[in-house]
């Protein structure tokens, strides 16, 4: 059973104000989950969450994590911008991008963030960009290549991702070297990054990339002579999209990534390195829902329902064939004996925020909540079609809503055209 944070009443009182399609968040969800993710890794003096920005680069949301004392993770002028606007400056900014404009090097070491280098080249290019002198903080990003697994053999045994074939990062003879040159060069603090599978569902991927980061940084000490300040496990956790699955415990991720932490980094004497994070999905994904209306339907070879959200607004589905829960408001206790396509109208068969879901029988006019559209939803819209993005709204924390975006208009849209009407 998944259960929508917001029911039907409460549903067609917002839509009185706010027409369907939105995006809307939950705010006391928001703040609980950062306090839960905290206490995991409370046992590490320097923790930090820096949430990846990408995921739901709305202001609001980002202030009300920065509260909570997450710092935010950048990987673009916009996003460092918008950190700026937040006011989230200096050590709050983690800035981890790839195939990057010297301008965005030069714009991170201004707010005072960190840099995260995506390549040894990166060296020299950020060298430049920043007139031939590099921040006192850093960091690089590993890429251990071949396959990611959580080891063992049998049940526990899951194939997690293939660095192998990811553009990111540093080989490790590549790294050993940026934090030999790195250190020449001047700076002072040093810390390591790398994001080696997204949307794991075990409590294992952490740890497991953990101790492959914790070895790593024994062997940095030794063959760079650079003794890391920092180890960043980025993003990749992930949520329980389908009912049934079992989420992520973080508490008994956290505790396991202290296991390992003791057993390689403070047995060795480095137990003062600070364990930082850059989560999106599991920071923001559950505490949002796009809210929609069925508007038509259709039967031909198959039943269809048509809402008035579309890709637009949710591209998962159609990108990645993603599965993301839906519940008829007000339909929570009949049965589910039909079994609908879920469509949005775009001229593109991909548009489907549902295929073969079995649902209860659902009649024009019904709302629709779509579930875990917080972390990579409303970021990912796009324009196909001049279909245009919705709203975002904040569930507060009394049950009032506010807007923390307004829909896209027809003249946001035409307002980039140029050479046809003067
Ligand atoms: C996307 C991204 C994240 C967040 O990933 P999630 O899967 O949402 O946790 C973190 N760090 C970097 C560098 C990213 O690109």
């Amino acid at each position: 059973m998944k259960t929508p944070f917001i029911n039907k009443e409460q549903a067609e009182e917002i839509i009185r104000q706010y027409p369907t399609p939105f995006h809307i968040y939950d705010e006391k969800g928001i703040r609980e989950n950062v306090r839960a993710l905290k206490k995991a890794f409370a046992w590490n003096e320097g923790y930090k969450e820096y949430f990846a920005v990408k995921a739901t680069p709305n202001p609001t949301i980002l202030k009300i994590l920065h509260e909570e004392g997450c710092g935010l993770d950048c990987s673009s002028m916009a996003e460092l911008i918008l950190a700026e606007r937040c006011n989230v400056k200096g050590g709050d900014i983690m800035f981890s991008s790839n195939v990057t404009p010297p301008q965005e090097f030069a714009k991170c070491r201004d707010i005072g963030g960190i840099i995260n280098l995506d390549d040894i080249t990166h060296i020299d290019l950020c060298l430049e960009a920043l007139g031939g002198k590099l921040p006192e903080v850093m960091s690089c990003r590993f890429n251990p290549g071949g396959v990611f697994t959580l080891g063992g053999t049998g049940e526990g045994f899951q194939v997690m991702d293939n660095p192998g074939q990811a553009k990111y990062g540093m080989t490790e003879p590549q790294i050993i070297e940026a934090y030999r040159r790195l250190s020449k060069l001047g700076v002072k603090k040093l810390g390591i990054h790398a994001f080696l599978a997204s949307n794991t569902l075990s409590d294992d991927y952490y740890p497991t990339l953990a101790k492959i980061l914790f070895r790593l940084a024994l062997k940095i000490r030794e063959e760079a002579g650079v003794t890391l300040s920092f180890i960043n496990l980025s993003g990749g956790v992930g949520i329980a999209y389908k009912p049934g699955q079992r989420a992520n415990d973080i508490a008994i991720i956290g505790s396991k990534v202290r296991e390992a932490y003791e057993e390689v980094l403070t047995a060795n004497g480095m137990g003062d390195v600070a364990i930082f994070t850059e989560l999106g999905r599991f920071m923001m994904g559950p505490y949002g829902h796009l809210v929609t209306r069925a508007t038509h339907e259709k039967h031909i070879y198959k039943e269809y329902i048509g809402v008035d959200a579309c890709a637009s607004n949710l591209m998962r589905p159609a990108m990645y064939g993603s599965y993301h829960h839906i519940t008829v408001l007000g339909k929570e206790d009949k049965p589910v004996d039909h079994v609908y396509d879920v469509t949005g109208c775009l001229c593109e068969n991909n548009d489907k925020f549902a295929i073969d879901r079995k649902l209860p029988k659902i009649d024009k006019g019904d709302i629709l909540v779509i579930h875990d559209t917080g972390a990579h939803g409303f970021s990912m819209g796009y324009n196909y079609n001049g279909r245009l993005w919705s709203s975002e709204l904040l569930l507060r924390e009394d049950g009032s809503v506010k807007m923390i975006r307004r829909a896209q208009t027809l003249d946001d849209y035409f307002a980039t055209l140029e050479g046809f009407w003067e």
